[in-house]
């Protein structure tokens, strides 16, 4: 072993520690963003690990050096770019998107092995059976995350809806078909023919396609977790392929963890894994018209609504989508703020699954300070209802309709709820009677304790603050 590639073992050493300690950290909000830069650097250092080991007798020519570094530069530059830019309601589409990406790298790391077989420095493993298993699997799951997550992404951006011939049975005929195309393309790929190659590509791509089109609305958490787990399997798959141990322990990593949180994503929406898969689109394009007139609303106005707070022990917030739109969890501290100085016990009801990606509500809470012990899982306070005196529903839907529970011909049927009609009074924050994600109507709206209080999240609660501040609220002693 020479001394470069020994450098090189002890670089990629501390990068894989480092993604393992950041990758722990992630599950905390806390430690979330110190976590999230120990695997940037991580990443940095595999890359310093590839350049020092091309010091070594079989050096890489100083070209890909250029390359490199070259390829360093502006993948980290868009990267950077776009996480800054991008707002956090647009979070799960740019999810959807680095995730291609990771899918793209492993797929043309895979091609470009099969059509230039390497024996440098490198010591990829193309040679022998499992170098080609390693090929097959890693344009095989890379294309599959590839086409899959753009799908994903144009879908959750609107720009795409499931199309009919999509919602029955026929997609399974289309996705076998490719399935079956995939394994004849992959026996020929291993038996050295290059049309198996590009078959393979083209015939994995259109799986990706076939799976994820299918795939709609309450389920859409899922498919983006899941496609992450894969795009870990095809790094992975890749590491085999070009004789890097550092991406096949980091690709396994974001294979098992994405895996894990496909099975929490599916425990939250009482989901298996298989029906979200194979049983067809929940999806808002495919429930939009299920929607219904509602009949029995009343609603009140602002001033209301900070009465019947200023006379509750016990406050309850549930944060949805529409507060992430309105950017108005600061406003929201404010309120909540006022309400504890008055010596009112306020909490937050956090739904797995509210908001447009996992952990949406956390991430939007902790931007505005919110303390973390304030924020109770659906669990915890599902059972703390019956004795919470009012519930202010913000900018929440699909998370907090009774149907998933009461209605069997519901599209949410069987998602777990937040169960706030069991509170005494319950106001629910929104602009209109649209629908949620899901597209359906909610018989939250018409029960007997619910008033809505019409108006964007932020404004309304711009508005409560004021009518609070004159009836004395936030004020101490
Ligand atoms: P919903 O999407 O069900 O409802 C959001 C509500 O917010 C709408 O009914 C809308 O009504 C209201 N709203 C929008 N803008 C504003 C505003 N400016 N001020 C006040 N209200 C506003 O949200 P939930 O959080 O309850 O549920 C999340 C849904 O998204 C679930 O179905 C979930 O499965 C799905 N999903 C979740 C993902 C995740 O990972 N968390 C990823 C993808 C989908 P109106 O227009 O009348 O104001």
């Amino acid at each position: 072993m020479t001394i470069s590639s020994l450098i090189k073992y002890l670089i990629d050493l501390l990068a894989v520690l480092l993604l393992a300690l950041g990758i722990k950290g992630l599950s905390k909000v806390r430690s979330a963003r110190y976590a999230n830069r120990l695997a940037a650097v991580a990443m940095a250092l595999s890359v310093v690990g590839v350049l020092v080991n091309s010091l070594g007798d079989k050096g890489i020519p100083i070209t890909a050096w250029t390359w490199i570094i070259f390829g360093t530069v502006l993948g980290g530059s868009l990267g950077m770019i776009t996480a800054q830019r991008v707002p956090m309601t647009a979070m799960p589409e740019t999810v959807a998107l680095f995730n291609g990406c990771g899918g793209m790298s492993s797929l043309l790391v895979a091609i470009g092995v099969a059509l230039f077989p390497i024996n440098d420095g490198f010591g990829g493993l193309n040679n022998d059976l499992i170098g080609i298993l390693s090929i097959v699997v890693s344009i095989f799951v890379g294309a599959i995350t590839f086409s899959g997550s753009l799908v994903a992404m144009a879908k959750l951006q609107g720009w795409l809806s499931t199309p009919t011939w999509m919602q029955n049975k026929l997609r399974h005929v289309f996705n076998i078909a490719f399935a079956a195309l995939s394994l004849v393309a992959a026996i020929e790929l291993i038996r050295g023919g290059e049309a198996g190659l590009w078959l393979l590509v083209i015939s994995s791509s259109l799986l990706g396609i076939g799976v994820t089109l299918a795939i709609g609305g309450a389920d859409m958490p899922v498919v983006i977790s899941l496609l992450n787990s894969y795009s870990g399997v095809a790094a992975a798959a890749a590491g085999f392929v070009v004789g890097s141990q550092l991406l096949i322990v980091a690709g396994a990593m974001v294979g098992a963890a994405g895996l894990i949180l496909t099975q929490v994503m599916c425990n939250g929406m009482n989901r298996s894994l298989t029906s979200v898969l194979f049983g067809g689109a929940l999806g808002a394009g495919s429930v939009a018209d299920s929607g219904g007139e509602y009949i029995n609303i009343t609603s009140c106005s602002v001033e209301e609504c900070a009465l019947t707070l200023e006379a509750a022990e016990r406050v309850v917030v549930v944060p949805g989508y529409g507060l992430a739109v309105a950017q108005a969890q600061h406003t929201l501290r404010e309120v909540t703020r006022a309400l504890e100085t008055s010596g009112i016990k306020v909490c937050y009801a956090i739904h797995p699954v509210a908001g447009r990606m996992p952990g949406h509500m956390n991430v939007l809470l902790a931007e505005a300070d919110v303390p973390y012990e304030q924020l109770l899982e659906m669990d915890v306070i599902n059972p703390e209802f019956p004795a919470v005196d009012v519930v202010l529903v913000l900018g929440a839907n699909d998370v907090v309709n009774p149907q998933a529970k009461n209605d069997s011909s519901s599209p949410l049927y069987g998602m777990p709820v937040l169960d706030v009609q069991e509170a005494q009074t319950v106001f629910v924050v929104k602009r209109g009677m649209s629908a949620g994600y899901s597209g359906i109507k909610n018989d939250l709206f018409e029960m007997t304790n619910t008033s809505m209080v019409f108006g964007d999240a932020k404004k309304v609660l711009g508005d409560l603050l004021v009518e609070l501040k004159e009836l004395g609220v936030g004020k101490k002693g």
